[in-house]
């Protein structure tokens, strides 16, 4: 039996693993100058709270949810997002009775979807996400759009472009949903199954078709825009007056909508423009939801967030032909050449790693030619050789494989030395 990982997950090995810890300590980090504190909700949910938050006519709930049945006979579904989690956990914890509204929250791990693989598409990725619940400031959402760009930026990523559009509330979706559905049915027969399906039940997801997507009456559609009221049409000027404030470069564009059903208002994109990309270009999704908190069970609490997926963004690197300064550089590798030498060897690596110095030694009993080109292999920057002689001198002579200098140092005085010399 030949074993494999499952169609649609991958292995993250070490050289790829650096990557992916230095995308977190940027998101992190960014995290805390922006305060978004970190929450941590479980892999699987109620399957029901899916259903009802992202949507039943979704693709998500519709055909990407992996659901299961436990022992004692209860629905549960591995999160395909973050969101309806986060808001289950603000709810349930009455964190709307905190003084300080919003509350921000961030969250990272695995997201599970039934998709179709493909390159930047899986079925276990990783989600970076946001959300700021508990005020309808239109700051927010600009605070919200900017911490998502401030992440590919310091990633390192130049072709990116923000897009961004205003659902409207309630009323504008309403008019505009009549709109659309005169738009589209004299010619439905034209449309994928899915999109006959949506007409009825939610036809604004019919312009986030991926199959129909170059039907031309995709985009003669009635656009949102042109139906908002005055009181999101200056929601949305307000956003846009903040985006300007920070700085932030955006298109608008009126046929945005996104996969999930509870965005109104504010919502947006984040895409690469990079052209190695292919099909994949969109890095970064989300908006707001307000009236999600209260389908939740809990007070009226308007929230905004994005998601985004460190796959993507990894590819996207790739495709602008970018790396990331991973930090793996090994400091000091001791060679042993007996038994002796080893016992010191072992006892010197443990001081060297308690001041942070990182140190590698042979565990293979290999030659000193084999170890040293060990060491080379590794990109050591110091090495020390233990034999005999320097037992008894109780001093090493410290190779700096940079530069092809020597140094005798006493052994007593080794971290000293280290220490001070490991400054890049
Ligand atoms: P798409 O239109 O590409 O299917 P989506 O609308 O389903 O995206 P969201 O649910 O908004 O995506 O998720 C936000 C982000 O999560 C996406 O912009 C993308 O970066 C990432 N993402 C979504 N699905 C996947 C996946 N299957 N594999 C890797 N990343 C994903
Ligand atoms: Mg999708």
């Amino acid at each position: 039996m030949n074993y494999k990982v499952p169609r649609g997950t991958q292995d993250i090995l070490p050289g790829q693993s650096e990557k992916w810890q230095k995308v977190e300590e940027i998101i992190r980090q960014l995290c805390q100058v922006y305060r978004y504190q970190e929450i941590r909700t479980p892999i699987f949910e109620q399957t029901e709270l899916f259903q009802r938050s992202v949507g039943d006519t979704t693709d998500i709930v519709q055909k990407e949810m992996y659901t299961f049945k436990d022992r004692g006979d209860r629905s549960l579904t591995l999160r395909p997002e973050g969101t309806a989690a986060v808001v289950r956990s603000y709810v349930e914890h009455k964190m709307f009775g905190q003084p300080d509204q919003p509350v921000k929250l961030s969250y990272i791990g695995p997201m599970f979807r039934y998709e179709r693989q493909q390159a930047g598409r899986y079925r276990q990725f990783v989600q970076f996400g946001v959300e700021a619940i508990g005020s309808k400031d239109p700051a927010i959402d600009a605070e919200v759009i900017a911490l998502a760009m401030d992440v590919y930026e310091t990633a390192g990523l130049k072709n990116l472009k923000l897009v961004i559009n205003s659902l409207g509330d309630a009323d504008v979706r309403a008019a505009h949903r009549d709109a659309l559905i005169k738009h589209f049915e004299p010619h439905i027969g034209d449309f994928c199954s899915d999109c006959q399906n949506r007409l009825e039940k939610n036809p604004l997801r019919i312009l986030d078709c991926k199959v129909d997507r170059e039907n031309p009456l995709m985009a003669t559609a009635p656009a949102l825009t042109d139906y908002l009221n005055e009181e999101s049409a200056a929601y949305f000027e307000a956003v846009k007056k903040y985006l300007d404030v920070l700085g932030i470069t955006y298109v608008v564009d009126p046929n945005l909508v996104r996969g999930l059903d509870y965005y109104n208002h504010t919502t947006f994109e984040i895409m690469s423009t990079a052209t190695d990309l292919g099909a994949i270009t969109t890095l970064c999704g989300g908006g707001r939801y307000n009236g999600l908190v209260e389908q939740i069970g809990g007070p009226e609490s308007p929230g905004i967030g994005f998601a985004m997926s460190i796959e993507r963004l990894l590819l996207a690197l790739e495709a602008e032909g970018r790396s990331l300064d991973t930090d793996n550089a090994l400091d000091m590798y001791i060679v042993a050449m007996d038994d002796q030498a080893k016992l010191k060897a072992v006892e010197l690596a443990s001081s060297f790693r308690a001041k942070g110095i990182s140190t590698e030694l042979d565990y293979a009993s290999r030659k000193v030619k084999a170890q040293m080109k060990s060491a080379d292999r590794l990109g050591a920057k110091w090495v020390i050789v233990l034999g005999e002689s320097e037992l008894e001198e109780q001093a090493a002579n410290v190779k700096n494989m940079e530069l092809g200098s020597q140094e005798k140092v006493p052994f007593h005085d080794l971290v000293n030395y280290l220490t001070k010399h490991k400054v890049k």
